[in-house]
């Protein structure tokens, strides 16, 4: 191969992030309509002075970010569907178009796939969003899924990551740590059902956390809540990686500290009892979980009162000067440094 003669460098070295910023800081965009290029929950592409198009891209890889052994094919198709919508709803957007590309190995018959379409369909019925294109191709193993999302915002409505300024407050809209949680049982009953084949998994009173691992919505409801409230956040990402990527990012882009108090961070009953069962702590279930799909977001504290009335919106934070640093009050009083916990993915 051609990078025979090269030194090689690990991709696990550089992280995700550090991967991409290596491989695409170099790129200047040459056109003017190119708003918001790399670097947020989705592109931002003006098609006049007020009027943007959005666009954002996810894939998900058989054995990565799915097992087949737990995950519905139809949940699936849903799913690959949500997780791009959400990072429309996370520009203050509104998805209209998907398009969807698959690789899929022989392994897959057509009626598997027909039932991975079905997904794909509820979503674009519920989201009211057209397919409108993609690609089908071969894969030597596995299944892989590739969904962009395309939408429309405002010049006035668009939300950024790079937003938040100090005093802003810090909110959330709905419950984190679940959907994790909800991976750590289907994975536990899956090892107990690969060792005795023969014991049913016991997961009907977990129905609340399994939910949220393989049907998660995504919260359009939140982006027609701003506008009834006429709301418009300082800053908004969605939560895909856990809360505790998701503050870096914001504070990050916008060059800030943070300070998220425990006793603020909404975590359900279940999932505080499911996290002790696991031997793990609910907040860094919440922290470092992910794909909660929820919407992280900061508003100006003048706007308080808009967000009290909210359905489901929790305030959990301020945003600090940068000095401060990203930081966790714990339920005991101490202040904790928030730290990426890096990457699952390769
Ligand atoms: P999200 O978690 O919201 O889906 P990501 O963390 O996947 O966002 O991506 C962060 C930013 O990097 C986005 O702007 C995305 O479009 C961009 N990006 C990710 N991978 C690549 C790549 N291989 N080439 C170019 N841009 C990329
Ligand atoms: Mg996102």
């Amino acid at each position: 191969m051609s990078e025979n003669n090269k030194s090689r460098t690990d991709v696990n070295k550089l992280g995700e992030f550090g991967l991409i910023d290596h491989l695409t800081g170099q790129f200047p965009l040459y056109n003017m309509s190119s708003v918001k290029g790399i670097g947020d929950d989705a592109a931002v592409i003006s098609n006049d002075k007020e009027s943007f198009t959005l666009v954002s891209t996810d894939m998900l890889v058989e054995g990565i970010h799915f097992d087949l052994a737990y995950t519905p094919l139809k949940h699936l198709g849903y799913k690959a569907v949500v997780v791009n919508l959400s990072d429309i709803y996370a520009m203050n957007g509104h998805p209209q178009q998907i398009t969807v590309s698959i690789a899929i190995s022989n392994r897959y018959s057509v009626e598997a796939l027909e039932e991975l379409y079905e997904g794909i369909k509820a979503a674009c019925a519920y989201y009211k969003v057209d397919l409108v294109g993609g690609d089908t191709t071969s894969s030597l193993k596995g299944l892989v899924i590739s969904i962009t999302a395309i939408g429309t915002s405002t010049a006035e409505k668009v939300v950024y990551r790079h937003g938040a300024r100090p005093g802003d407050l810090i909110c959330v809209s709905g419950d984190l740590g679940s959907a994790f949680l909800g991976l750590q049982l289907l994975e536990r009953e899956k090892q107990i059902w690969l060792e005795h084949p023969e014991v049913q998994p016991k997961l009907d009173d977990q129905q609340y956390v399994i939910g949220r691992q393989l049907k998660p919505e995504a919260r359009r409801d939140m982006i027609y809540q701003f506008e009834k409230a006429e709301l418009i956040p300082t800053s908004m990402i969605d939560i895909s990686d856990g809360l505790a990527s998701e503050i870096m990012h914001i504070c990050k882009n916008s060059n800030v500290g943070a300070l998220i108090e425990e006793t603020g961070v909404p975590i359900k009953n279940e999932s505080q009892l499911l996290a002790l069962e696991f031997n793990l702590d609910p907040i860094t279930c919440a922290l470092s979980g992910g794909e909660d799909y929820e919407l992280l977001f900061t508003i100006d504290p003048a706007d308080e009162e808009k967000v009290k009335y909210m359905a489901d919106v929790y305030i959990m934070g301020e945003i600090k000067d940068p000095s401060d640093g990203i930081k966790l009050l714990s339920k005991g009083g101490k202040l904790h440094t928030i730290k990426a916990q890096g990457w699952k993915h390769f």
